[in-house]
């Protein structure tokens, strides 16, 4: 007879508890996930899916305006909001029964209740009046998004997870914050011909990527017609005699919008679920601090994905999973890996990047070479779209290796995934020399770029 009802009980069923849930299963391991809310977490049900599919959506209006260029005349277009929001959540609801079918198929147990930690071997289930035990126990919550309460007014804001099922499309809009989720949500809502301004407190969107790709993506931005207010945080909003929303900047200008979308970050959730009571140890934000391999302070309490607030991307919450699995149940310690992660921001254009952007290289490297293409890619020629692409290479001169990649424009998310490969392997700028261009493409400049744009030695651009 076991000493517990489960070898793992997993807590949450987004990305990473799931695929920790079901490969743990197919060991062998008596496995059960509780999820409070659907099955697929903030990926699927409102986050990266959705929001890819609405991408899809609000590119089209830029489709048929380029259509004609290559002699096609489009007849007048007209748009359905709660088309697209009743298509989406078919769509969602498909991906969420796959997500609980593949625990089920591999032999695990799937719950739909809130789990609480009662002691460092036993959960509560709220939905079942339960308490269940398992050897190991894994946290996978997950974050949602960061509340503004020192806003005056916060309770008229929405976040991106109202955003994907307002009732009806505004007219205007505000988001404010200049990081993923600010950026692609103004390009999603001004491609669906939403009248979008973009407030974000510092110098220059994207804080965290390359420059020139974040001067460049918001010279595009603004061309396009969103506006861009940097040095500008709201102070107030209140509501206005017409039912729409005055928001007060702290330039003192007032914004009059139907919706203003707050997108300042995301929080763990690791409130109300027992773990200050069963000593598993929180970091300042109230994330679990957990070791390389996610393991918290309670030697069989684990922890992976947003609500550990290493790296917020799904497939980082997922190859936590396999290393935790790896760790806890083959004998294999492994160890995270988040070093060179390729990312996209879903922007129009799009920015695919892995690696040091040129000022992280240039405070890590005494001399660099940076190999910079900026071109019209042959779409935009017929089209007559004012476009431009650039793709950016940063190389340490001493041993040739790439240290960053970067692109802003068509299909730069699926570049860099492709870029991940040779800049995790190490591979030196003389590699992509001898790799064959394939012609016509817009990669083709990445193996291309003989001849260094310019040289930075000692924090001098030569
Ligand atoms: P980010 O951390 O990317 O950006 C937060 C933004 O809010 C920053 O611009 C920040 O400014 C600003 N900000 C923070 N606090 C305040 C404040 N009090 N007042 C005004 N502005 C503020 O968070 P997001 O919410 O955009 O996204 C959360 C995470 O989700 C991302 O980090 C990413 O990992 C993930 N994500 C990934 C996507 C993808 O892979 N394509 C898509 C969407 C989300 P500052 O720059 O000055 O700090």
């Amino acid at each position: 007879m076991a000493a517990y009802d489960y070898d793992l009980f997993v807590i949450g069923g987004g990305s990473g508890g799931v695929r920790a849930a079901r490969v743990a299963a197919s060991l062998g391991k008596r496995v059960a996930i509780a999820e409070e809310y659907r099955y697929g977490g903030t990926c699927v049900i409102r986050g990266c899916v959705p929001k890819k599919l609405y991408v899809y959506a609000s590119q089209f209006p830029e489709h048929f305006a380029d259509a004609a260029g290559y002699g096609w005349t489009v007849p007048e277009v007209s748009f359905d909001w709660p088309t697209l929001v009743a298509n989406k959540d078919k769509e969602i609801a498909r991906l969420e029964a796959i997500y609980k079918k593949n625990v089920a198929g591999a032999g695990g147990e799937t719950f739909h209740s809130r789990a609480v930690l009662v002691d460092r071997h036993s959960i509560y289930l709220v939905a079942e009046d339960r308490t269940v035990s398992a050897d190991q126990i894994l946290i996978a919550t997950g974050g949602r998004p960061a509340p503004h309460p020192a806003l005056s007014g916060h309770e008229h804001c929405i976040f991106s997870n109202e955003a994907f099922d307002l009732k009806e499309l505004p007219k205007a809009m505000m988001i404010e914050g200049g990081g993923y989720i600010a950026v692609e949500f103004a390009n999603i809502f001004h491609g669906l011909g939403v009248e979008t301004t973009l407030v974000y407190r510092g110098r220059e969107i994207l804080s965290r990527f390359d420059m020139d790709l974040r001067r460049s993506l918001h010279e595009t931005m603004e061309k396009k017609g969103i506006r861009i207010l940097t040095h500008s945080v709201s102070e107030k909003v209140s509501k206005n005699p017409q039912g729409r929303l005055d928001v007060l900047l702290s330039g003192g200008q007032t914004l009059t919008v139907d919706q203003v979308m707050l997108a300042i970050g995301r929080i763990p959730n690791t409130e109300n679920m027992g773990l200050e009571g069963v000593g598993v140890e929180l970091g300042k934000t109230g994330a679990i601090v957990v070791d390389e391999y996610s393991r918290t302070n309670i030697d069989n309490i684990w922890a992976i994905g947003d609500v550990t607030h290493r790296v917020q991307l799904t497939p980082v919450a997922i190859h936590e999973a396999m290393c935790f699995v790896e760790t806890a149940f083959k004998g294999n310690p492994t160890a995270v890996d988040h070093d060179t992660i390729p990312t996209a921001v879903f922007s129009q254009p799009e920015i695919g990047t892995v690696g040091l952007s040129e000022d992280e290289a240039v405070k890590r490297f005494p001399d660099i070479e940076v190999y910079r293409a900026s071109f019209r890619p042959m779409r935009h020629t017929l089209s007559g779209r004012d476009e431009k692409m650039l793709m950016k290479l940063v190389v340490d001169s001493a041993s040739r290796r790439v240290l960053g990649a970067h692109i802003l424009g068509p299909d730069a998310g699926e570049m860099a995934q492709l870029l991940g490969i040779p800049l995790k392997a190490g591979l030196t700028k003389d590699a992509f020399d001898r790799t064959m261009a394939v012609h016509p493409t817009a990669a083709e400049e990445l193996v291309t770029m003989y001849k260094p744009t310019y040289r930075v030695k000692n924090g001098e651009r030569i």
